[in-house]
């Protein structure tokens, strides 16, 4: 018997493998498999009595993991329709589904071979020699060390085997990412008639055992979760399992905290802190119906449920579902696939929902759900835009004053009412970068095109992008003059001027340089915040995801254009949700909050519409995105290449735009180089691939990412992103 593996390398191909004398293999089962000289943990994918392939030699598999197979059918074709759809391998597919690399011990075996006899060997191994041949299933390694010189006299006269098997490592036990304190159980409290016709909805569907997708589009503090936890409960009475995707599990932990309370016994946290061995350990938790309720970001897509009924894609829009290495997979997108391949149903919730998910609305693809009242009959905080350009306000900030006059007298009402202040600027960082104000060059970083990053509190220049870092200058090194400043807004700035201007408010900051610093520093300062023991956070968007925080009534966005200035078309999206969310974590039951949006172009359709009416965003921006010819209407795909020497990655260029075949499916965008032309020292190109009114962009794909690899010499790079996130 023959197995092809599919290996966590991003090879183009299946591994072929023989199996053992003696071992089952099944579809699904996790094998070790000899790659050169190490062992690595693959999928067996498929069994033939020829080997698929013929070349060279074929070597045994060494061991398997599981005698029933970790990943059922259901998965197994998932992954191949992900492998198709991304035009990538199942190797890779493999490997950003499965736990990477688990260890292994090797055990050997001294086996008594059946056609040996005692009485041709020297009467000096008889005994031992009987007392192997007395054990079939022969004897450990261990026990026989002290019988070396012996053994191998048994093994030259051929009356002994020794056998290797590999045993996976004893896997640690279950633990959570923190010792949380585990809220009593409560009762759960008594539905909203809104959230009743949801659940109702939902429990409908469940019931059905048919795939259903719904979109539960509701204001922030609405209730969601609430209506999950119900889906939840009412999947598992059926007796079938749950998923719950959230973008990150670190921002997550209330709601996971609420999870733990209503379903104590049954819920795996799948959080990327867990080890291989660990990752593998809640997988066959989830695997054997132990786990029927698994909570984690985009990668616990792939956990192999037996019986999956239900997935959740908590906060669908948030561009966290998309994996930017590897296999470009968006997770949301994916969730519709898997719930269709299992006949589950699909809830997709957000307060903001993506245009991709309003386009499966309009198109009859997924079902409407709304809250649209907060719970208690909290009101949405009033918003109010601050025009920074305006000459007036410049003069009052000054060159490098963030906080305008309006926003600091808001911030100083604030505090004297004793409620909390959230600043949002999503851009971490002291200033972007040290700026001449005489020839106007910035300082870049030598590797990548783009501005090096000072960052205060180590006086250090940092590029975002290969982690290049220098002590800053104070002389041009352009000009030679004396006249370097710091550019350009930063949390970290902002975090100094907002003590500097309110030395009594008890500040905090909160984006992921604060983070990587002290791994306690998220769940501390968020809960020093909910509590109450400090004034004014100052976060990116860390802070804008679903926290609760009960004295929050002033939100400051200090600079929309952050995340408007953009190339790319998602970005009047991106900003109005952002500021949508983070708007929404002002005001609660008691007290209407207040959120103040300070930009350049308050009359930015994203801006205006998420300060003045909310429901005039979608219709604008789909029809931009129409008339643009971008997604939802048509697909796009992003060709990356790339090449240490500029003159021949230019030349490449050419050559691959000479060779483009016209298509009726799609049109050819470029070669351009891409908005980051260099980055680690190889100088990048993108060629932008738009599907045509009416034409099919897969179609095109397969055989552009031949041609192009075809052209290609071992020096370029080509990679390629179906539904592409990011554009830089
Ligand atoms: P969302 O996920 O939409 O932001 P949540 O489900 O977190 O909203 O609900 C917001 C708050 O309201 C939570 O503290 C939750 O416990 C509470 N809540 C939700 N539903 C109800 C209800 N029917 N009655 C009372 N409180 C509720
Ligand atoms: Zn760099």
């Amino acid at each position: 018997m023959f197995v092809q593996v599919a290996l966590p390398i991003p090879k183009r191909s299946l591994f072929t493998y023989a199996v053992p004398e003696g071992m089952t293999v099944a579809p699904g089962c996790l094998v070790l498999a000899p790659v050169g000289r190490i062992f690595r943990t693959g999928v067996a994918w498929s069994l033939s009595a020829e080997p698929a392939w013929r070349e060279g030699e074929i070597r045994p598999i060494a061991a398997i993991l599981d005698e029933t197979p970790l990943l059922g059918e259901e998965l197994l074709r998932l992954l191949e329709w992900i492998a198709g759809y991304y035009l990538c391998s199942i190797g890779s597919v493999a490997a950003a589904a499965l736990p990477g690399n688990l260890e292994f011990r090797r055990k050997r075996r001294v086996v008594w071979r059946e056609e040996a006899s005692i009485d041709r060997l020297p009467p000096s191994l008889h005994a031992l020699a009987d007392r192997i041949r007395s054990r079939p299933a022969g004897l450990s390694e261990e026990t026989l060390a002290p019988h070396r010189q012996e053994l191998k006299a048994l093994l030259d006269h051929q009356a002994i085997n020794v056998i290797t098997t590999w045993h996976p490592r004893a896997l640690p036990t279950d633990t959570l990412p923190e010792a949380a304190p585990l809220p009593s159980p409560s009762p759960p409290p008594t539905l909203t008639d809104e959230q009743r016709r949801c659940v109702q909805t939902l429990c409908a569907a469940l019931e059905g055992h048919l795939f259903t997708s719904f979109l539960l589009e509701g204001v922030t503090g609405s209730g969601k979760t609430e209506v999950y936890m119900h889906a939840v409960q009412r999947c598992l009475e059926l007796g079938r399992q749950a998923l719950l995707l959230v973008p990150e599990i670190s921002l997550t932990m209330q709601m996971i905290q609420r999870l733990q309370a209503r379903f104590p016994d049954t819920l795996a946290v799948l959080h990327s802190g867990l080890s291989d061995p660990q990752r593998l350990r809640y997988w066959q938790r989830v695997r054997s119906g132990r786990a029927r309720l698994a909570v984690g970001a985009r990668s616990a897509l792939f956990a192999p449920f037996a019986n999956l009924g239900l997935i959740i894609v908590d906060e669908e829009h948030d561009p966290s579902y998309k994996q930017e290495h590897g296999v470009p997979y968006q997770a949301r997108d994916m969730a519709f696939v898997r719930a269709r391949h299992a006949d589950a149903v699909l809830i997709l919730g957000s307060a903001t929902p993506s245009m991709e998910t309003l386009a499966n609305v309009a198109r009859g693809r997924c079902q409407h759900l709304r809250l649209t009242r907060r719970v208690g009959g909290g009101v949405l905080p009033v918003m109010r835009a601050i025009p920074l350009g305006d000459p007036a306000m410049r003069q009052a900030m000054g060159r490098d004053g963030l906080l305008s006059p309006p926003l600091r007298e808001a911030i100083a009402a604030t505090l004297q009412e004793k409620r909390q202040v959230l600043l949002f600027l999503n851009r971490r960082g002291f200033a972007p970068t040290l700026l001449c104000y005489r020839c106007g060059q910035a300082i870049h970083c030598p590797n990548c095109a783009v501005t090096l990053t000072l960052h205060k509190n180590r006086s250090r220049l940092l590029c975002h992008y290969c982690d290049h870092c220098q002590d800053p200058m104070d002389i041009c090194p352009a000009c030679g003059q004396l006249s370097l400043f710091q550019f350009g807004p930063g949390t970290q700035r902002l975090e100094e001027e907002t003590r500097a201007v309110f030395p009594e408010a008890r500040v905090a900051r909160l984006d992921r340089d604060a983070v990587s610093h002290d791994a306690r520093h998220l769940q501390t300062t968020l809960e020093a915040f909910r509590d109450q023991r400090l004034d004014i956070l100052v976060g990116t968007q860390m802070t804008a995801k679903g926290h609760h925080f009960p004295g929050l009534a002033l939100v400051g966005v200090v600079q929309a254009e952050t995340s408007l200035c953009q190339p790319d078309f998602r970005a009047a999206e991106r900003t109005f949700q952002l500021i949508t969310q983070v708007a929404g974590r002002a005001g609660r039951e008691d007290h209407q909050g207040l959120a103040i949006i300070q930009t350049f172009d308050p009359n930015h359709y994203a801006l205006a519409s998420a300060i003045g009416d909310p429901g005039a965003f979608t219709p604008m921006e789909m029809a931009f995105r129409r008339q643009a010819g971008y997604p939802p209407f048509r697909r796009l795909a992003l060709l990356f290449f790339s090449s240490a020497l500029q003159p021949e990655g230019a030349a490449y260029c050419q050559m691959l735009k000479a060779s483009l075949p016209p298509s009726a499916d799609a049109e050819f965008l470029g070669p351009a180089p891409a908005p980051l032309a260099k980055l680690r020292n190889r100088y990048r190109w993108q060629l932008l691939i738009k599907e045509r009114e009416g034409g099919r962009l897969h179609r095109v794909l397969a055989p552009l990412l031949a041609l192009a690899e075809k052209l290609a010499n071992r020096r370029i790079r080509v990679e390629i992103d179906v539904d592409p996130h990011s554009f830089l």
